[in-house]
Order: C-alpha cells, then sequence, then structure tokens
C-alpha cells in the first residue's frame, strides 16, 4: 500500500527551501503499480522539492521518491545502457555509476534531487547536461490512463527545459523510469575553468578524484540547506542583443550556445546590480553565489517572492534583461 496522508501535512520535508507551507494530502507511491493506481488524485509531481518554490499551501502532492531500483539493460565495450527508477537519489547514482565503471556524468556530482526530475530539468553543472546521456522515459500518462515510453529526441531537452515542462505535460505524466546510455571508458571533461584548476593532473585518470573535485567546489559556493539551487536561468541572447548588453557591461561573462546565441552568467547580473547579500525579511541572495536565493531561517514564502521579484526588477532596469525563474514557482 503506499503512504497516503491527508490533512495540512508540512512540506518542510518535501522541499528544499524550508517554507512554513502544506499539503492538503500527500502521495509517497513505492511502485509503479502504486503510480498508476493513484495518479488521478495527484494535483502536483515533485520528487525530492529541491527545485520547487511553493508560494502558498498546495493541494494533493506525488512525490516519487520512494521509487526505486535499476537494471542493465545491454552493454558492450564502449556503452552500457541502465534503466533507473525516477525515485533514486542523483548524487547517490552518480556514486554508483562510477563504482560500476559507468562514465559520463561524473561532474553532475552532488546535484540535489531525483533521477525522475533530472531529466525534467535537463540538469546540468561544470560543462556536463544530462541530455546527451538520455534514451527514453517511462511514466504514467494521466490524461489517457496509460504507461508510455518517450524516447529521447521527443523530450526535447535544452538548457534547463523539456517537454515536461510544458503545460501539455507538467503534472500529467509521471515519470517512473530513465533509461541512460553510460561510457564504459572514463573521459574526465575539464572544460569549466574552475574544475580545470583544482583536478590533480597526477589524478586526472580517476573518476573518483574529479567527483571530489566537483563536490567541493559545490560545498564553497552553495548554502548547505534553505535553497533551490539557481532560482533564475542564465539568459540566452541573440548577437545584437548581446552587442546592446555589452555597451553596458563590457566584462560581463558570455558563453557561445551551440545554435549561435550567447549565453550570459545571471550571476554577474545580479551582483553587478548591487544585489549580492540583498534581503528581505529572512530572504538573501546568497553572497557566495548571488544566483541562489536562500532562506537563512523563517523566511515566509511572501519574503522570498518579494526578494525574487525586486532582483528581476533591479537586473530589468539595470541592464535590460529579463531574468527567468530556473525554479518551478506553485502555483505559478
Ligand atoms: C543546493 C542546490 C544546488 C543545485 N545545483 C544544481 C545544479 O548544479 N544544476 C542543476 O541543473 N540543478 C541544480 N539544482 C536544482 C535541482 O537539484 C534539480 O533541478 C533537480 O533535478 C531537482 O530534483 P527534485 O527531485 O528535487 O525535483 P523537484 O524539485 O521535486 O521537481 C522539479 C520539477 O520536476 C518535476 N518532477 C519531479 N519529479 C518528477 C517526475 N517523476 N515526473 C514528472 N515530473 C517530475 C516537478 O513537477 C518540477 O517541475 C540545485 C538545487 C539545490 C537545492
Amino acid at each position: 500500500m503506499s503512504a497516503v496522508a491527508s490533512g495540512a501535512i508540512p512540506l518542510a520535508e518535501y522541499h528544499t527551501l524550508n517554507l512554513p507551507v502544506y499539503a492538503e494530502r500527500l502521495l509517497l507511491p513505492q511502485s509503479e503499480e502504486e503510480v498508476a493506481s493513484i495518479a488521478d488524485q495527484a494535483d502536483i509531481i515533485i520528487g525530492e522539492g529541491s527545485n520547487i518554490f511553493p508560494r502558498k499551501h498546495l493541494p494533493a502532492v506525488l512525490s516519487t521518491r520512494y521509487l526505486r531500483g535499476y537494471r542493465v539493460l545491454r552493454e558492450d565495450t564502449k556503452h552500457v545502457e541502465v534503466e533507473v527508477a525516477a525515485g533514486e537519489n542523483w548524487d547517490a547514482w552518480v556514486r554508483l555509476c562510477i563504482a560500476c565503471g559507468w562514465h559520463g556524468i561524473e561532474n553532475l556530482a552532488a546535484i540535489p534531487g531525483t533521477v525522475g526530475a533530472a531529466v525534467v530539468q535537463n540538469i546540468g553543472a561544470y560543462g556536463v547536461e544530462l541530455a546527451p546521456f538520455l534514451v527514453s522515459v517511462r511514466g504514467w500518462n494521466k490524461s489517457i490512463e496509460a504507461w508510455q515510453e518517450i524516447p529521447a529526441e521527443a523530450c526535447k531537452l535544452t538548457y534547463r527545459h523539456s517537454i515536461f515542462q510544458t503545460p501539455e505535460w507538467r503534472d500529467k505524466f509521471i515519470i517512473t523510469r530513465v533509461t541512460l546510455r553510460l561510457k564504459r571508458q572514463y573521459e574526465p571533461v575539464l572544460t569549466y575553468p574552475d574544475v580545470q584548476r583544482r583536478v590533480d593532473p597526477s589524478r586526472q585518470h580517476d573518476p573518483w578524484h574529479l567527483y571530489q573535485t566537483v563536490r567541493a567546489i559545490r560545498a564553497e559556493k552553495l548554502p548547505a540547506t534553505g535553497s533551490a539551487g539557481s532560482f533564475f536561468k542564465n539568459p540566452i541572447l541573440s548577437a545584437s542583443e548581446l552587442q546592446q548588453l555589452r555597451e553596458k557591461a563590457p566584462d560581463v561573462p558570455f558563453y557561445p550556445q551551440p545554435d549561435g546565441r550567447y549565453k550570459v552568467s545571471a550571476a554577474w547580473l545580479i551582483d553587478k546590480a548591487g544585489l549580492k547579500g540583498y534581503q528581505i525579511g529572512a530572504a538573501q541572495v546568497y553572497p557566495r553565489q548571488p544566483l541562489v536565493l536562500v532562506n537563512t531561517g523563517g523566511a515566509t514564502p511572501e519574503e522570498l517572492w518579494q526578494l525574487a521579484q525586486y532582483v528581476q526588477k533591479t537586473v530589468y532596469e539595470r541592464w535590460g534583461i529579463k531574468l527567468e525563474p530556473e525554479v518551478r514557482i506553485i502555483p505559478e
């Protein structure tokens, strides 16, 4: 039997911003059979709640965090294809892969949350994204009351986005399994300057060394609790938009994208707009990484909401750039 709790269920343990919000119901299925049988009762689907901002009390929330397990589907000398349950913790999964000699996702070490949500958000860090490793996802489609297998191309993973964030799919498709294709050979990705600087050249061939290096860098930059990671996305600009921005901000860091556009550092835009450490109540622009908004202890959803709006408004007035949230704000 799946755990179903009703009444005012505190969500503090079910999201990472530690806000004092409640859910009317909390559904915690432990198997795919249970997902199918209770899906119609769920209003909002979450994993570990590390990328959501519940602004208000929520109706019925289903968390997939107790869907566990994995199995190897096929392997050859170069690759392995593994199917993993959506509720597996992402970081534990990265560690298991390293231990099994399955490579490619080491740079995604220590990203909070579940494997299922990693697809929804197309997680990325330190020069690596999930997208190239995805083969397919399986899930329960509430709209047609059936299981569906969606191939990677149809999931349309782009920068922190996938079809599962669109109104047609969000909260209607519950991802229960993810198939990934990983490499048998370890080829470290050291493109990100911080990683390059910190990796000991004599240990370049040790995936655990890369894993620990990324973990250490992250621990220095990110708050241990009270955040949902980057609150905003890095803006993607056309060449002419970048040109306009650089007239006001000649030093702004930017990174060419494969589609000919440019990703601009939102942290830089927020920092140079004078917002580092800015606080409304107990909600703060994290001083060590201004892209992160943090609940320093006892913040209300309203304080965090006011802070997010203030950051957006100030950045727009200073640089003419509209920051888009990366976190899912519920309700939108
Ligand atoms: C300290 C910190 C650091 C972070 N660093 C990074 C980083 O470096 N890179 C990065 O990309 N992200 C980062 N994040 C964001 C977060 O870790 C990822 O977005 C993660 O994938 C969220 O997983 P989750 O299980 O907590 O998802 P949730 O927050 O529970 O949900 C996120 C979204 O996915 C949907 N969803 C979740 N599970 C399912 C499912 N099974 N089926 C359908 N929809 C589902 C939800 O509706 C929601 O829209 C960070 C967060 C924190 C707190």
